[in-house]
């Protein structure tokens, strides 16, 4: 049996003003431990060079979006960046299903939704190092038009003030220290004696 099987899947929620490297360290992340899946989103945004739909995000029109609200298929949603963007309750049941711990890569307005609504879940939000070298790194991405640029910056510290109700805190200034960081979290969380009921018995 797998380890997770032993116990309850985990939700890891992963949150970070865009730039702060967060989609490459839950890559990363993903690569290196077994049981652990990337949830798939919904968004109403358009496909980004390189984005493949199914596997980056599930791209999604807005009326279907909306269709998917009032039909409650969404355990948190959130209009982040003039997009829309939700978890479906769907990915999160074939996850417990499954077994795997599902690593959910979501803004704060979501994280907050699922806070309440999932206790267990375990909440980290990776900051930059400052500012300045946020907008180095937005720039440097090279995807996104300069109106997107700075509309990221401008919500990059409405979303940092958020940082604070979070269980974990990474400043991703290195990134492979960020990584270690991150991967000692789903070590940790992982052998909590709390989710481990087979093994006290
Ligand atoms: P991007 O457009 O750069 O891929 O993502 C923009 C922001 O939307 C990021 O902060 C990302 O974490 C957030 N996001 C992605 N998927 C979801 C989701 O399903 N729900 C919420 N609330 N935010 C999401």
């Amino acid at each position: 049996m797998s380890e997770s099987k032993q116990r309850e899947g985990v939700l890891f929620v992963v949150s970070a003003p865009s730039g702060a490297g967060k989609t490459s360290l839950c890559r990363e992340l993903i690569d290196s431990f077994a049981d652990l899946r990337q949830s798939v989103s919904f968004t109403t945004r358009q496909v980004r060079a390189g984005e493949r739909d199914g596997v980056d995000y599930q791209f999604v029109g807005h009326a279907a979006f909306q269709q998917m609200i009032t039909e409650q298929q969404l355990a948190e949603w959130a209009q982040v960046h003039g997009n829309m963007y939700g978890t479906s309750l769907a990915t999160l049941e074939q996850g417990a299903v499954e077994g795997v711990d599902l690593l959910l890569d979501i803004d704060y307005q979501g994280a907050a939704q699922l806070k309440k609504n999932y206790q267990q879940g375990v909440f980290v939000f990776i900051l930059p190092p400052d500012l300045a070298e946020l907008e180095r790194r937005l720039r440097g991405r090279g995807t996104d038009s300069e109106e997107v640029i700075r509309r990221r910056l401008k919500n990059a510290e409405k979303e940092m003030s958020q940082a604070g109700w979070y269980d974990y805190l990474i400043v991703n200034d290195d990134f492979q220290t960020a990584l270690q960081q991150l991967s000692a979290i789903v070590v940790a969380e992982r052998c909590r004696a709390s989710r481990n009921p087979a093994l006290i018995k």
